[in-house]
Formats: C-alpha cells, structure tokens, sequence
C-alpha cells in the first residue's frame, strides 16, 4: 500500500516550469533530440513526436525513420526536422556520429526490426532516454538492462503496454497498478508515466518504493483516447528534458502541458472531433499560459 506522503497532485500549482531562455543562448542549449520513429503502415506516429518535441522548445530535432519509408516521412515532416534513413546495420554507427542530448525510440517503430542492440546502446549512452510504444515491447525482453542504465530513463506505457513489461495480468494491474508501479520505478530507477486517464508519474527515490513521488495528473480528457495522442507527448516529453530540472520535471510538465492542450481542444471542437494534430496546434498557446 502506497503512503499519503507518495500522493501528490499535478496542477497548475505544482507543475513545474520551463526554464527560462537566457539572451546569451543558442539552440544546442535547449536540447539536440533524436527521435528513431516510424515503419511502414505506421508513419504518422514519428511525424507526430517529432512535431510536438519541435513546437515544445527542442533547438533541434533529428528523426530516423526506415530507408524504405524515408521519402515519404520527409516530404510531410515540418521543415525545421532533419529526417534521416536507417537500416537496422547502420543505425548504431549513425548515432555514434552524431550529437545528441536525449533520445527517444519507440514511436510508430512496430515489431518486425530487431532494436533490442540499438536499445541498450542508447540505454548505455548516459543520456536521457524515453521509451514509448513498441520500443516499449522491444524493451520488455532486455528489461535486466534498466538495472545498469547510466543516465535518466523514461517510459510512458498505457495500461496494456504496462501489463505487458511487468508481465502481469489485466486483472492484477486493475487490483494494483500504483503498488506494482511504484515498485517497478524504484527496482530499475525510471521515470514512469502510466498513462491513461489520470495520468500518473512515479518519480523514484533510491530503491525503496515507499520513497516513490506519485504524481496524479489532473488535465487531460477521454478526447484524447485517440491515435497518435500518445506519440505527441512522447514528443513533447523529449522536448522539455533540456529546459527542465530533471526527467522527473520533464514529464510531469509534458504530462500536465499534453492534457492542459486536450482540455482547451475540447473546449473549442468537442471530445469527439478531437484528433491528435489538434494537439500539436494547442500546445503553444498551452505552454504559452503557463509562463
Ligand atoms: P496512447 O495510448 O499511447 O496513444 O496514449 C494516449 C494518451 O491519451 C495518453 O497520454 C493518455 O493519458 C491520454 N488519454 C487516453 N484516454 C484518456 C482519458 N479517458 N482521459 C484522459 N486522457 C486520456
Ligand atoms: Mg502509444
């Protein structure tokens, strides 16, 4: 049973805030993301996270997707993204090349590569990770290499996803879900955002689960159960790690920032019309009212 103490409300009191940009600044400042997004069937979803990392104040995102869907993601990213071509050889070697602050691997990535080695490379990088969708199912048969990892690692399951990693059932997580959850981010020392209604982050302390922050969200709508809702905060998520204290920071305000975004389109189109681009045209005025 999880303590009192644990529970904390997100709001507009306790969400923490975007860093301010100093004068004296320039882009590698505010975060070098690189996104490794997409597959065939499934290009929307890293078009959408890299969007939504951009509008969030990144200075620069990069997306690899599959050579054999390049042309088509690069024609539809926004212009500001460079998108470059992997194959499963080369992936590595090309981000070894290049200068990354955070990274993101999941999105829209399917089953059907194999990410297992690119994963515990990035886990092995030192530097923040976020962990979303099928990078999500690729994790869950490495997870031994979360007890290593060097730098801050994030997750962002749903609850079939979450039962999925923890391998336990529906029902168990329904009884349990914020004790299993606890304990998981405290065994392997994650970020973790359980997302769904009422988002919840459990921010760990050392490995004692009674010391986990549960952070309850409390923006956010059944409008947003919606495809590719969930890439857009990855996305954002992404973006804010260079201009917040910590990962912790980081997806509480992705998390908080992300409903804040579906509240206010629901408000002007309705639950039911909201789509997940409606999103990524809210978030400014979303971040814009919280600074
Ligand atoms: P995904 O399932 O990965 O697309 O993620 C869905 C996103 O929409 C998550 O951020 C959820 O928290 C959010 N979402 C889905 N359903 C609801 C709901 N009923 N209330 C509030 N937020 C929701
Ligand atoms: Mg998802």
């Amino acid at each position: 049973q999880y303590t009192a103490s644990q529970k904390k409300i997100l709001d507009e009191k306790s969400v923490p805030l975007i860093r301010q940009r100093l004068k004296n600044s320039n882009k590698y400042d505010y975060g070098a993301v690189s996104i490794v997004a997409g597959s065939r069937g499934m290009i929307g979803a890293g078009l959408m996270s890299s969007a939504a990392c951009l509008k969030s104040g990144a200075g620069l995102v990069t997306t690899w997707v599959p050579e054999s869907i390049y042309d088509i993601v690069a024609a539809q990213m926004p212009w500001e993204v460079m998108v470059k071509p992997y194959t499963q050889d080369n992936i590595i070697s090309q981000l070894k090349q290049q200068r990354a602050t955070a990274y993101v691997i999941g999105p829209g990535i399917g089953r059907k590569m194999l990410y297992v080695d690119l994963i515990k490379w990035l886990i092995e990088t030192g530097k923040p990770v976020v962990i979303d969708a099928d990078g999500l199912y690729h994790l869950t048969k490495i997870k031994s290499v979360l007890l290593e990892h060097k730098g801050p690692v994030i997750l962002t399951p749903h609850a079939g996803e979450f039962c999925r990693l923890c391998d336990i059932s529906k029902d168990a997580y329904r009884e349990n879900s914020t004790e299993i959850a606890s304990a998981f981010a405290a065994k392997y020392k994650v970020v973790l955002v359980l997302k769904g209604y009422r988002t919840r982050i459990f921010v760990p302390h050392g490995d004692d689960p009674a010391q986990c922050e549960i952070w309850f969200n409390t923006t956010g709508n059944p409008g947003m159960a919606t495809a590719g809702s969930g890439d857009i905060l990855t996305g954002i998520i992404a973006g804010l790690i260079s201009q917040t204290a910590s990962s912790g920071e980081a997806a509480r305000l992705g998390v908080y920032l992300h409903g804040l975004s579906g509240d206010i389109a629901a408000d002007q189109l309705g639950q039911c019309a909201l789509n997940a681009t409606d999103l990524l045209d809210i978030l400014p005025e979303s971040i814009h009212n919280l600074q």
